[in-house]
């Protein structure tokens, strides 16, 4: 049976695509809650991530960290992972070759993790599972219901850091989020109705996300 720790260890030297000799140190696999219910979703590993190991250790983690808890979420609860697994060299963007090497491994994460909620920071993680060339400022803080899960995208801290005026708008999708968690898990019968038809939720997401 294949587990997250056997895929994690099937890929420790992998050599799929051509970043595999651009000067990755390691294959940055995830980390968390093997059973989260909800899933972070980042683009690739940079400087500190590669040298760990583990996503978002940088600064971009520790401003996901400090968003997360704005949220109500720890880091342990939840699981990360990126889109592609070796960092680029100097931080470029991934190229199309090396996601579609890559995805496959992040689609048997999310096929084993099973999460409720898959949460995408950036245009790379939102465009890769919603699998649709859609600009993260048209969707960003929406849920969108796929088969299996929940998609809601989000700004990706590290483009905050690079552009401060990103700041607000980020922390204010994470707000939109707590919302969206707060309302799928308060017990039905104290659910105003006037809740349940938020104008900030679209049509498409079921109310029952965390039902019982
Ligand atoms: N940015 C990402 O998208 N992923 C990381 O792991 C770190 C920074």
């Amino acid at each position: 049976m294949t587990t997250l720790q056997t895929l994690a260890d099937s890929l420790k030297n992998c050599q799929r695509c051509k970043l595999a000799k651009l000067g990755r140190s390691q294959v940055v696999f995830g980390v968390g809650n093997p059973n989260a219910s909800i899933m972070f979703v980042g683009e690739a590993p940079g400087f500190h991530e590669d040298k760990q190991g583990e996503p978002f250790v940088g600064a971009a983690g520790k401003l996901l960290t400090d968003l997360l808890l704005s949220a109500g979420l720890s880091r342990a609860e939840v699981y990360i992972a990126n889109v592609i697994k070796c960092r680029p060299p100097n931080n470029r963007d991934p190229e199309q070759d090396e996601v579609d090497t890559c995805k496959p491994f992040l689609l048997q994460q999310i096929e084993m993790i099973q999460p409720k909620l898959v949460c995408t920071l950036g245009n790379w993680a939102t465009q890769t599972i919603l699998e649709k060339k859609v600009g993260i400022t048209k969707v960003r803080g929406q849920a969108f219901k796929l088969e299996k899960f929940v998609v809601f995208p989000l700004l990706h801290p590290a483009a905050a850091l690079h552009q401060g005026n990103l700041l607000v708008p980020l922390r204010e999708d994470f707000k939109k989020l707590k919302a969206y968690l707060d309302r799928m898990t308060a017990p039905a019968e104290n659910t105003p109705a006037s809740t349940m038809s938020a104008p900030s939720l679209p049509a498409q997401v079921q109310m029952d996300l965390f039902g019982a």
